[in-house]
């Protein structure tokens, strides 16, 4: 695909909350988008508002992904915005890819999203209106079967620059097109060995318009109607008819379809009464986002060759993926309506989408400790044997959210990257000779560390001010050290497995290389397995429940705990550890 232009956001995710401000001020000054405003035009010039009706089609061949939620957001939000049926409409067509398992996951994610469809519908519950009407159009001397190789048929076709010239059969006699079809229909053929082809012009300007395929013969299983039918009616056969029968007002899909309108408004033509409502197809560009791909055919070869793990695995741009990760539906409706809708093909900068959930989480999600990577403190004035119960703060952002109960003792593990024998003034954590504060506890001091016989630090020694416990009220509580750490008691802690992502690909847009394969940029560290340790209130967690762990990053329970095993996903770093690099 060519890109247009990148999405260009600034660097520093500082910056991000004055991106997505001026996004809004000019919502807010011009609060329709053009779909929106073609419909507002619609309603000016006559349009009822009572026949506005919307549907969202995907063909259940793969999960959804984030640039699906861009149409489900588009279209729900049109449903809601102007008090109008949705369907959630399956475009289930082409047998030999289609699945079941697909439908149940389109549904769900739907409905984790928080919408809610009107009516669910498949276009195969129209393929015998379809056969039907394409008998009709036989009859009306507008569609013929073609016998020819599909070699011949593509040669025939022309260029965009050079017309096309007419099939030998294009002439064959309405009754020897119905004879034919019947034929088709009843298992007569092979498949390949014969087509339905509506007859409009070879010579069109819009090749779409060069006498299409209506109809192929597939003698494949179907997931909705078995074997029942050996003879399959195309996308655009199938669309705009499907939208006509449920009387959809305005039928939105992307831009790589604007040259198919032509042929949709043909196929309606066809068969319109003028007391029907008739369907407006109108084009959005897809959205597309950095360092990922999105089309199912490639999301289905990660798949396939064991790239990631699954459909869900947290590093795919699907809805499951995202979920799995810690994404929260609002914002992913957020990152949509944010990222906004286009006219033009582009692709959106995903520090969006991270900055939409961690504005999200910062305010719901609870706060918690965990050390990823642990080096042991030992505070040797702390009496042996002794442990306290500290009160620490669930979400300062959430008076709601509660106090919970922190363990603390004699050995605690920090992380190894918050201490260093020696350091310059900027370097605010703990240093030999210097305090700093542990989170909801006391000051500690470095005094000296063990090394092992390869010169690693193995412990950290320590001495606490004894009167300098947070929230006690004591002047020694109030006093201000620089750095302030997490921590957890050593004693209670509890061991987890922390999985780390990065992004799937090392290029902002991998599939636009014309020379190499999307393949070709696939990160070889998109996934880091850390044992870490968490406190010990995190045993009570859920799956899927999320949380922020201080100062690391927001992290989301796997679905691959267990009762013994605990697993975490970090949905995303405090911190853009990437947009340090760029700078
Ligand atoms: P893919 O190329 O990923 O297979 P598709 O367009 O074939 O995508 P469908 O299941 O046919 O997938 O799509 C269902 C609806 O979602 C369609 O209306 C389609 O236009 C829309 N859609 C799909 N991908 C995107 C995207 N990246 N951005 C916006 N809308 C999309
Ligand atoms: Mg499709």
């Amino acid at each position: 695909m060519q890109c247009d232009f990148v999405v260009a956001l600034p660097k520093k995710i500082n910056n991000f909350a004055t991106y997505k401000s001026d996004v809004i001020m000019n919502e807010e000054k011009n609060s329709l988008n053009f779909i929106e405003q073609i419909i507002e035009d619609d309603l000016a010039n006559g349009l009822a508002q009572d026949k506005l009706r919307f549907r969202f089609p995907p063909e259940p061949n793969g999960y959804l992904h984030i640039g699906h939620a861009a149409s489900i957001c588009l279209n729900f939000g049109l449903g809601l915005r102007y008090n109008a049926p949705v369907n959630l409409r399956f475009d289930d067509t082409n047998p030999a890819k289609e699945e079941q398992e697909y439908v149940d996951s389109i549904k769900h994610d739907v409905q984790w999203l928080g919408f809610t469809w009107d009516k669910e519908l498949y276009s195969s519950d129209y393929f015998q209106q379809l056969y039907d009407w394409a008998v009709e159009i036989i009859k009306n001397g507008k569609a013929y079967v073609d016998d020819q190789s599909s070699e011949e048929m593509a040669l025939q076709k022309g260029t965009p620059t050079e017309p096309g010239t007419d099939s030998k059969n294009r002439n064959r006699s309405v009754e020897e097109n119905l004879a034919l079809f019947l034929k088709m229909k009843n298992g007569d053929f092979e498949e390949g060995s014969h087509v339905l082809r509506a007859k409009i012009d070879m010579k069109h300007v819009n090749m779409h318009m060069r006498d299409p395929i209506m109809y192929r013969i597939l003698k494949r299983h179907h997931h909705r109607t078995g074997n029942d039918w050996c003879i399959y009616p195309m996308y655009d056969w199938t669309h705009g008819e499907s939208d006509y029968l449920e009387q959809i007002s305005h039928s939105i899909c992307t831009l790589e379809f604007k040259s198919h309108r032509d042929l949709y408004d043909w196929y309606i033509d066809q068969v319109y009464d003028p007391a029907k409502l008739r369907p407006k197809q109108r084009e959005f560009a897809r959205r597309n986002l950095s360092y990922t791909v999105m089309s199912k055919r490639k999301l289905l070869q990660l798949v396939e060759e064991g790239i990631v793990t699954g459909w869900d695995d947290p590093r795919m741009p699907t809805i499951s993926g995202l979920r799995r990760r810690g994404y929260t539906p609002e914002s992913i409706r957020t990152f949509s309506e944010t990222a906004g809708i286009s006219k033009r093909d582009n692709v959106t900068d995903v520090a969006l989408l991270e900055y939409c959930i961690k504005d999200d989480l910062n305010k719901t999600a609870p706060r918690v400790m965990a050390v990823l990577d642990p080096v042991k403190v030992v505070i040797t004035n702390y009496p042996k044997g002794n442990e306290e119960w500290l009160t620490a703060e669930n979400n300062q952002e959430d008076e709601s959210a509660g106090f919970r109960e922190v363990p603390f003792s004699r050995e605690i593990y920090i992380e190894k990257e918050d201490f260093r024998e020696e350091a310059n003034k900027k370097f605010f954590r703990l240093k030999l000779g210097n305090e700093v504060r542990l989170k909801n506890a006391y000051i500690i001091k470095a005094e000296s560390v063990v090394k092992d016989e390869n010169g690693e630090i193995t412990e950290i020694h320590c001495t606490y001010d004894t009167e300098s416990l947070s929230g006690s009220g004591t002047e020694a509580s109030q006093r201000k050290v620089k750095g302030t750490l997490h921590w957890v008691s050593i004693k209670h802690a509890v061991k987890a497995e922390v999985r780390v992502y990065d992004r799937l690909f090392t290029e902002e847009a991998p599939d636009s290389n014309k020379e190499k394969d999307f393949k070709d940029f696939l990160n070889p560290d998109s996934l880091t397995v850390l044992e870490a340790f968490v406190e010990p209130s995190l045993k009570e967690a859920n799956v899927l429940d999320r949380f922020q762990f201080q100062r690391l990053g927001y992290f989301c329970v796997d679905k691959d705990t267990t009762e013994f095993h605990l697993v975490f996903n970090r949905t995303v770093p405090l911190r853009d550890s990437w947009a340090k690099m760029e700078e």
